[in-house]
């Protein structure tokens, strides 16, 4: 997030760099079931980011001091491969990926049955393999996917998606010189059921006016990345009676 309000990125007719218009997403494709010995496993292909996301559980919480009596813990883990962007990454966690791992978390406690499974943890793995803007929202669309693939009780699915401000002009899913030259993006946790907010982060600034439009692009954008999701869980279903 740059905020380079002067570096021209929509067209004469509105329409974005990569043709898109304002309320568009990029093309997203979502696969669940694709890591064999996990619980459960999603692959979301998001415009050029790809994020597998892989649910071990539940098991009994190790180490103890993660523990809950009432309730189950999860254990959260973001990582982006050391190929995943152009300049190679240091392999490990840095602040950004534990901060993001956190954010995943919180976000998923919100629909997790977590009360079902007291002293024990569910661990979601996800790794981004290639990032072009909006891995968090990737990674935890296709964590919701993985955890409803492992049989995990859910009050709801969760989407996640981000608009954002270019030349002034609000837009749905910043690709990345649009987050790199953008003058905001506000990235949020939807419940696509109920339209509740999981999580709502924000980068630059949005007036209340700017702030709705982008709400009302992400909770659109919700409904469509909602429908794919049920899809790739009934794929999915569907292949295991065939099995
Ligand atoms: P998000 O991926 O959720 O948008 P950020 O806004 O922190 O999260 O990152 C935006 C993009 O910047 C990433 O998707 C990725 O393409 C790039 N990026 C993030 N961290 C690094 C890094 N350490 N090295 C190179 N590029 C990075």
């Amino acid at each position: 997030m740059g905020g380079y309000g002067d570096v021209q990125m929509l067209n004469e007719d509105g329409t974005r760099m990569d043709g898109r218009r304002p309320d568009e997403l990029r093309k997203i494709e979502i696969e669940a079931g694709v890591v064999p010995v996990a619980d459960g496993s999603a692959r979301v292909q998001w415009g050029s980011n790809l994020a597998i996301a892989a649910v071990y559980g539940p098991m009994e919480a190790h180490p103890r001091k993660i523990s809950r009596q009432d309730r189950c813990v999860l254990d959260v883990r973001y990582n982006m491969a050391p190929f995943s962007v152009t300049d190679r990454i240091r392999p490990g966690f840095n602040r950004r990926s534990r901060e993001i791992g956190k954010v995943t978390a919180n976000a998923l406690e919100s629909v997790v049955q977590l009360e079902l499974y007291p002293r024990s943890k569910i661990r979601v793995e996800i790794e981004i393999l290639t990032a072009e803007a909006g891995t968090r929202c990737c990674g935890i669309t296709a964590a919701a996917v993985a955890l409803a693939d492992a049989g995990i009780p859910m009050r709801d699915l969760l989407v996640s998606v981000a608009s954002g401000k270019i030349n002034d002009t609000v837009v749905l899913d910043l690709d990345k010189p649009e987050d790199n030259y953008g003058q905001a993006d506000l990235p949020v946790g939807i419940l696509p059921n109920s339209g509740e907010l999981a999580f709502l982060q924000m980068d630059g600034d949005l007036s209340v006016e700017e702030y709705d439009l982008a709400m009302v692009y992400n909770m659109k954008a919700t409904k469509e990345i909602h429908e794919l999701q049920k899809a790739a869980l009934a794929a999915r279903y569907e292949n295991r009676g065939e099995q």
